[in-house]
């Protein structure tokens, strides 16, 4: 089965609000499936649903696996909020949606994040390091906020006009 494509900054379909996931459908359920093939295929630890053109409330994450395949634990996180956030920590961050770059960015250090799971069930989660730093940039995604959106405006820029180089060479050919 082929894997979806993830969409790449800049297109604008990563700046849109998504919509809250309203049933759980078969749909959502083929859809979270399709995001943790894709995350480990990267590989990642985690994808949001507008990585694949979807405008829809929904993350996956996996901050724990490795190369073997018994190790994988994905968590699918659906309507998330973060209800609490405390301290600072700074990250080393990535994107699958923004190629070969990564910048250190600011968040808070702990987070709880309130959400349904693929059941529809609700969980609450405490986290804190590399986990709140990766469920806060994937929460962002579902607000159209990339991590390059949190960086200084001259990192931001410096890298815009690499990327825009990278495709201008690319339609090139
Ligand atoms: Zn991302």
């Amino acid at each position: 089965m082929a894997l979806r494509e993830i969409v790449q900054f800049p297109d604008p379909r990563l700046k849109r609000i998504s919509k809250p996931v309203g049933e759980i459908t078969d749909e959502i359920r083929e859809l979270a499936r399709d995001m943790c093939d894709v995350m480990y295929a990267e590989p990642g630890i985690g994808l949001a649903a507008p990585q694949l053109g979807e405008a829809l409330r929904l993350f996956v994450i996996d901050t724990e696996w490795t190369e073997e395949e018994n190790d994988r634990c994905p968590q699918v996180i659906i309507n998330p909020e973060i209800v609490h956030k405390e301290g600072k920590i700074v990250w080393e961050e990535a994107c699958l949606s923004v190629p070969d770059y990564t910048a250190e960015v600011e968040r808070a250090a702990q987070v709880t994040l309130r959400a349904l799971d693929l059941e529809g069930k609700e969980i609450v989660e405490e986290a804190e390091g590399l986990r709140a730093v990766c469920l806060q940039h994937e929460y962002d995604h579902l607000d159209g906020v990339l991590f390059i959106d949190r960086i200084s405006r001259l990192k931001r820029s410096l890298y815009v006009a690499k990327r825009k180089k990278q495709l201008a060479e690319e339609s090139e050919g």
